[in-house]
């Protein structure tokens, strides 16, 4: 996945050529140079607290039985901080009182690093219904982790916390 044919530079088609210790798609106009690295792509997550529990979101097309963090891309002048609040204002309708950093996440199969911020959140949620099908607010000691980017950063903030939940197998 994620793999240009043409190079967004100069237009050549590409070719598989070993660069930096791997195969890379690589242009082959010399004096163009494009490489195509594939480096993981930053995405802000959060864990929104509510006083009743962790708001969690399903986005329009998955399953119908998955809910996840709050997450989203970056746009080019924001801070990781400020991407977050940014999303959940957008997602759930809240404004954010940014807690701590929770810690970096590789999400490998849609080549991705999430950094997840713990946030406070108070109020109605109104659900942005372009990106969002679905949301759920888990009390926290009913919250269960799925095994995959984010999941993990929900478990080790639920794990200092003293909650122990077991991961949540989803398939
Ligand atoms: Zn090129």
């Amino acid at each position: 996945m994620n793999q240009f044919v043409f190079c967004p530079t100069c237009a050549s088609k590409l070719l598989e050529e070993e660069r930096g210790g791997a195969m890379r798609m690589v242009c082959p106009d010399a004096t163009c140079g494009f490489v195509h690295w594939n480096n993981p792509i930053p995405v802000v997550g959060a864990i929104v607290e509510h006083p009743e529990g962790i708001v969690l979101v399903q986005s329009i097309g998955w399953p119908a039985h998955f809910f996840g963090l709050v997450t989203g891309f970056l746009e080019q002048i924001e801070t990781p901080a400020e991407a977050a609040l940014r999303e959940i204002k957008e997602e759930i309708g809240l404004s954010g009182e940014l807690g701590e950093f929770v810690g970096f996440y590789p999400f490998r199969r849609m080549n991705q690093i999430i950094m997840v911020y713990h946030v406070k959140v108070e109020g109605e949620v109104t659900l942005d219904r372009e990106e969002l099908a679905d949301f759920r607010i888990v009390p926290i000691d009913k919250v269960r982790p799925w095994k995959a980017g984010t999941g993990y950063a929900l478990m080790e903030w639920l794990n200092k916390r003293g909650y122990e939940p077991e991961f949540i197998e989803l398939s």
